[in-house]
């Protein structure tokens, strides 16, 4: 018998608790209008809103979701609208800017930021409404062109986190219909959190040793699992498996770091996101079996 045939139980319990996570929104939308932290004068579903969620996509490395939104709320004051012009605007005055923006620290990716802000912005000039372009192009297709014209974007990389991630959290907007871009080639991009998740609760914690041998191995197991829980929809299953056992503090959903899961049970911090957005362990279809539940 296969994995899945030995445990249907189980597998309902996931499917239950990933449902748990049907009104959880990504913490970036909160930084839009009618978010509960408002940066941004923009709706998140509208086409500026998902320009700017493209530009976070991109810059999103080597820094915290608090310090990339914070710094993208700076560079919404120096320009206003005009930040999505700013491929037409002067380079070095936008170097500048970010030369000399506040709270980045040693983030390596300040130098290439500008670059990669052009890059974005000449992507939506080229491409227009980015949803009805993905809608046309097909998941997969668009991960692929989005990793190889915006600059820093995935181009050389396995796992093209940043492109995956964007498109994941275009399936989270309001109306946006996943079901007519999202093929059955499109992979979700994956987190630490995935993978604590099937060592505890899936087919890996029957196993010594992990069954790939490749990053691109890795990225299908994890996606047959998602498509295994919820074949028409698998993009539900990225919230709510990336939370499990991860520190709330942390709380943007986060892009993956595709390395080895750390040991969330040595964090000091132990207030998981899983167990916050649940409202706690005893609402939880998982918890007679989670190590990581609590009482409450
Ligand atoms: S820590 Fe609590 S909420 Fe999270 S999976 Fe375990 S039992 Fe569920």
């Amino acid at each position: 018998m296969t994995w899945v045939e030995r445990n249907r139980d189980q597998i309902e319990k996931i499917r239950a608790y990933v449902l748990e996570f049907g009104e959880a929104h990504p913490a970036e939308f909160e930084w839009f209008q009618a978010g509960s932290h408002p940066l941004f004068p923009l709706a998140v579903e509208s086409d500026r809103g998902s320009a700017l969620l493209l530009a976070y996509c991109a810059l999103y490395q080597g820094i915290s979701a608090r310090k990339l939104s914070q710094f993208l709320a700076y560079l919404w004051k120096e320009y206003d609208a005009d930040f999505f012009r700013l491929n037409k605007l002067p380079f070095d005055e936008l170097q500048a800017r970010v030369a000399n923006a506040p709270g980045l620290g040693e983030w390596d990716l300040r130098g290439k930021a500008p670059g990669i802000l052009r890059s974005v912005c000449d992507f939506f000039f080229k491409h227009g409404k980015l949803l009805p372009w993905v809608a046309q192009t097909g998941g997969e297709a668009a991960i692929q062109i989005l990793a190889d014209e915006i600059f820093m974007m995935g181009k050389t990389s396995e796992f093209k986190s940043k492109p995956r991630y964007f498109l994941w959290l275009l399936t989270q907007l309001p109306d946006a219909e996943p079901q007519r871009f999202w093929t059955p080639e499109t992979l979700l991009p994956i987190t630490p959190g995935h993978l604590r998740f099937v060592r505890e609760f899936g087919p890996l914690k029957e196993r010594r040793r992990s069954p790939w041998a490749t990053p691109q191995e890795k990225l299908s197991y994890l996606n047959r699992f998602f498509r295994m829980l919820f074949p028409d929809r698998p993009w539900i299953v990225y919230a709510a498996l990336d939370a499990y056992l991860k520190p709330a503090a942390s709380a943007a959903m986060g892009i993956a770091s595709e390395g080895a899961p750390s040991n969330p049970l040595r964090a000091e911090e132990k207030k998981w996101l899983c167990r916050e957005t649940l409202g706690g362990c005893l609402q939880c279809p998982l918890a007679p079996t989670c190590p990581g539940r609590e009482d409450v």
